[in-house]
Formats: structure tokens, C-alpha cells, sequence
């Protein structure tokens, strides 16, 4: 077939964060290009994401604030919260944001198709019983919550449903120690729900420099979420009315309301036809790519959650521009996974990028850790017990900042310009002849000057 013969140059199957932006700008570089998605276009970011956890977490927020409010001189009256209302304001915002997405696709002149799609050959899929052929066909299928093995785990809900929680509930587990976990919990323990947080390991965001896990730990307690480590579920009853009876592996037993499982996410790779069209999976369950995003099919590409590299929005963009720009622009851009930030909305946020100082010790042999931990001015009359940990890594032979980490309020905004400063290499020297903004938490990162003895 010559490429006119085509029904498309570029079949999009997913409308989330990857697959909207690779089409969109796929059709801005002069392609004709189609889009399938079943479900809500945005995907997990915008509908049971980013969005609206993001959301809950400012209204988790205004406890802490309208507590502090007080030794500033604040008198505030008996605050009441309605999670209803929340709800129903987060999902106008989300309608929004489902039809800004279906303009831009529009507006870019890209045809959508409401349906699941199923790929029949390399350059054929099936939507709503239509064959369609492209020139190239790209998996934007994202994930979706993994739920554990735990006898009446149905008892439980995922992130999912945590989004559409008809009641806040008196008494919460919150199963897990990433990211969702941790964001669920605060959002949860903001609200006024007692939680309870059921991490099998020995440490919260493993995967982070460990001094983040520690210090946000401590964060929580005091904040007063129950933080159990090394604790396994055993199994999930019905109890009292709509309550669950958990028993845990070490014999301990809770009666709740709710069960949120944060235990991972994987790829969604099933019922699309892709073992036979012969598109290889990797081992950990991702759609296996080359650097171009290519799959072992090479009309076929993905991006995004289903390759199960790094599932971040902003990396998913990313990864769709190379996608675009790969297959109808000039190819110049490409994707590099070095010095990507993130930020986990616990409360206090916790931010991070570069290297852990464990990761940066194995590279670099010698390196030099700054460590500070602090109150923050606005706690010296808030009255709040919060505190601030920062953290500084530095490759002792080049000078070269290569690990920065916090905890501590607006952490997720602090990190991007420093996200900025690693990414230029900048040096150690470079922080500390930058000169701070006073009074700040983020002036810290460039006003520490003793590096931690016994990381030396
Ligand atoms: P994570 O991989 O971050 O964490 C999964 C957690 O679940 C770990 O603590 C893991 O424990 C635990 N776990 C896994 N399986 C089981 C099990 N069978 N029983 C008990 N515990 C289990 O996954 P998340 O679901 O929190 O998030 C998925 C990804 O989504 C993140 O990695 C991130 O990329 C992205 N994300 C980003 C956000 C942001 O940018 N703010 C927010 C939310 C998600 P163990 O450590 O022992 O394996």
C-alpha cells in the first residue's frame, strides 16, 4: 500500500496524556490522524488521577491552614467540610477538562472514535466493527490499579473508585507505601477520616532516597495517621453493618469502614490483539520499545503507563512528542529519562530529583550529602509541629549536584526550578554563589555549607 491508500498516517488507541499529545501534534506536523478511547479522554490523569487527587489534597489542606489560622489571630468558627460537594465540584472541573481535550483533538483536526480498539494487523484496527487502516498505529493504553491477593479483597476499592466515594468514611485502611498511598492517606487524614496505613515493607516510597521515607513518616504520625510497617493483610470480612473486619498477618485486627488498595498499577495490555500482532511485551508486563518508542513491530509504537518505564504524566508527554516528531517531523527530538522530577502531594509534600545518595554513592564512588531539617517560619506562631527536611547530593570529584530531595510544604513547587539547575550540571559551587530568597524554605538548598560527616 502506498501511504495515501492509508485510512490514516497515525492511529492513536488511548486519549490520555501520551496519546493525545503524540496525535495532536502528529496532525500539527500535517498527518491524518484518528483516535480511539472507550473510556474518558484525558485518561488516568485528568479522570482518577493527577487532577483530581490534586484537588483533594488543597481541600485536605484548609484543615492544617484554618488550624494555624489561629496564632496568627485568626478566630474561625466550627468548620464543617462536605465531601459531597467536593466530589461534585472535582467532577465539573474533570467535564471541563474531558471537553478541552476533545478540543484540542478536534481543533488539531484529529478524528476520534468513542470505542475500544483492537488491533488486527500491523497496519489494521478494529473500532466499534470498523476495519481502519493506518500507517502506523500507536499503543496509548495506560494502567490501571493492581489489586492484591488477599481473600475478600472485593471488600476493598482501588483508586478508581476512591475518586466516587458516595460517604467519607470514620475509619480508613489505606494498603500500600508509594505514591498513592501516601497521597490517599493525607488527603483522608485532612478531611477528618482516622487512617490507618498498611505498608508490607519496612519503609514508606521505597524506590526514594530513604531519608524521604524516614522524615515523612515521622510527618504523618504527627499528623496522626497509624503508620504500620512490615504488616500483611490476611484477610478482608464483612464485619458490623458496612464495616470490614481486617486481620493481619501478625494477628492484629481492625474494624473500618473502608479498604483503599495503593498497591501498585500495571500495564493495560489485554483484549487489543497485540500477541497477535506480534507486539512483544517486556517482563515486568510494559509493551516493549526501542529508544524511538517502536515496538517489535515496526509500524507500531507506544508510550506512556503501557511501556511500564516511568509512570509520570509530564514523561508520557514527552514520550509523545519523540513519538511525533519521530514519525512526521524532523526526529530531532529525543527522550531522556536523567533528572525527572517529582513531587508525592503527602502532606507535607515530598519532591525529589537526581539521584538517591545510595544510587549516587554505587556511580560516583565519593560524594558529599547536605542534610537540613528545620521549622519553617510560619510554624513559629502557627503553633504546627511540621517540619522541613532537605537534602543536597554532590559527586565530591566534579563538584556536580546530582540529588536533590525534600519534604516540606509546596515541595512539588520548589523542585522544578531546581529540576532545571540539575539538569544544566550546575555544581556545587553554582548553589552557593546563587543567593537566596529570604524569608523562604527553598532558600536552604543554596545556603548549606557542611556537608553530613559520615557520608563522606
Ligand atoms: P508504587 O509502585 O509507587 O507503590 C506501590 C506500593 O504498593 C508499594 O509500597 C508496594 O510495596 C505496595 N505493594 C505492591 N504490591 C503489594 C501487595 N501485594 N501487598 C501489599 N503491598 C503491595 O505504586 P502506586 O500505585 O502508588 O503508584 C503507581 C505509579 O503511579 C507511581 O510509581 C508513580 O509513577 C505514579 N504516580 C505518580 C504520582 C505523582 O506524580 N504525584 C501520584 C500517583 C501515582 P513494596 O514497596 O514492598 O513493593
Amino acid at each position: 500500500m502506498t501511504d495515501q491508500q492509508y485510512d490514516f498516517d497515525l492511529f492513536t488507541i488511548g486519549g490520555g496524556s501520551g496519546g493525545v499529545r503524540a496525535s495532536r501534534f502528529a496532525a500539527q506536523y500535517g498527518a491524518r490522524v484518528a483516535l480511539a478511547e472507550k473510556q474518558y479522554l484525558g485518561g488516568t490523569c485528568v479522570n482518577v488521577g493527577c487532577i483530581p487527587k490534586k484537588l483533594l489534597s488543597y481541600a485536605a489542606h484548609y484543615h492544617d491552614d484554618l488550624k494555624d489560622a489561629a496564632g496568627f489571630g485568626w478566630e474561625i468558627g466550627e468548620a464543617k467540610f462536605d465531601w459531597k460537594k467536593l466530589i461534585a465540584n472535582k467532577d465539573e472541573e474533570i467535564s471541563r477538562l474531558n471537553g478541552v481535550y476533545s478540543n484540542i483533538l478536534s481543533g488539531a483536526g484529529v478524528t476520534t472514535f468513542n470505542g475500544h480498539a483492537t488491533i488486527e494487523d500491523a497496519h489494521t484496527v478494529i473500532v466499534n466493527g470498523q476495519h481502519i487502516t493506518a500507517r502506523y498505529i500507536l499503543i496509548a493504553t495506560g494502567g490501571r490499579p493492581t489489586w492484591p491477593e488477599i481473600p475478600g479483597k472485593e471488600l476493598g476499592m482501588v483508586s478508581d473508585e476512591f475518586f466516587h466515594m458516595q460517604e467519607l468514611p470514620e475509619h480508613a485502611i489505606v494498603a500500600g507505601g508509594g505514591y498513592i498511598a501516601v497521597e490517599l492517606a493525607a488527603i483522608l487524614n485532612g478531611l477528618g477520616t482516622k487512617v490507618t496505613l498498611v505498608n508490607r515493607g519496612s519503609l514508606i516510597l521505597r524506590g526514594m532516597d530513604a531519608d524521604l521515607g524516614k522524615f515523612l513518616t515521622q510527618e504523618m504520625l504527627k499528623k496522626g495517621i497509624d503508620v504500620r510497617c512490615e504488616t500483611k493483610f490476611a484477610s478482608i470480612e464483612k464485619g458490623e453493618g458496612e464495616t470490614r473486619h481486617v486481620r493481619f498477618n501478625n494477628g492484629d485486627t481492625l474494624d473500618v469502614n473502608a479498604v483503599i488498595f495503593a498497591t501498585g498499577r500495571h500495564a493495560n495490555t489485554e483484549n487489543m490483539g497485540l500477541e497477535a500482532a506480534g507486539v512483544t511485551l517486556t517482563s515486568n508486563g510494559g509493551v516493549e520499545v526501542d529508544e524511538n518508542f517502536r515496538t517489535s513491530v515496526p509500524s507500531i509504537y507506544a508510550v506512556g503507563d503501557v511501556i511500564n518505564r516511568v509512570a509520570l504524566t509530564p514523561v508520557a508527554l514527552a514520550e509523545g512528542m519523540v513519538v511525533a516528531s519521530t514519525l512526521f517531523d524532523s526526529g530531532a527530538c529525543q527522550m531522556s529519562y536523567a533528572n525527572i522530577p517529582t513531587a508525592v502531594f503527602s502532606h507535607p509534600n515530598v519532591s525529589t530529583v537526581g539521584l538517591t545518595e545510595d544510587a549516587a554513592r554505587k556511580k560516583y564512588g565519593k560524594i558529599k550529602v547536605f542534610k537540613s531539617d528545620f521549622k519553617a517560619l510560619k510554624h513559629t506562631i502557627s503553633g504546627s509541629k511540621e517540619r522541613v527536611f532537605m537534602k543536597l547530593i554532590v559527586d565530591e570529584a566534579s563538584d556536580v549536584v546530582v540529588g536533590v530531595h525534600m519534604v516540606g510544604a509546596d515541595a512539588g513547587e520548589i523542585i522544578q526550578g531546581f529540576a532545571v539547575a540539575l539538569q544544566s550540571g550546575a555544581t556545587k559551587a553554582q548553589f552557593d554563589s546563587t543567593i537566596g530568597v529570604h524569608p523562604t524554605i527553598a532558600e536552604e538548598f543554596v545556603t548549606m555549607r557542611t556537608p553530613v560527616k559520615d557520608a563522606e
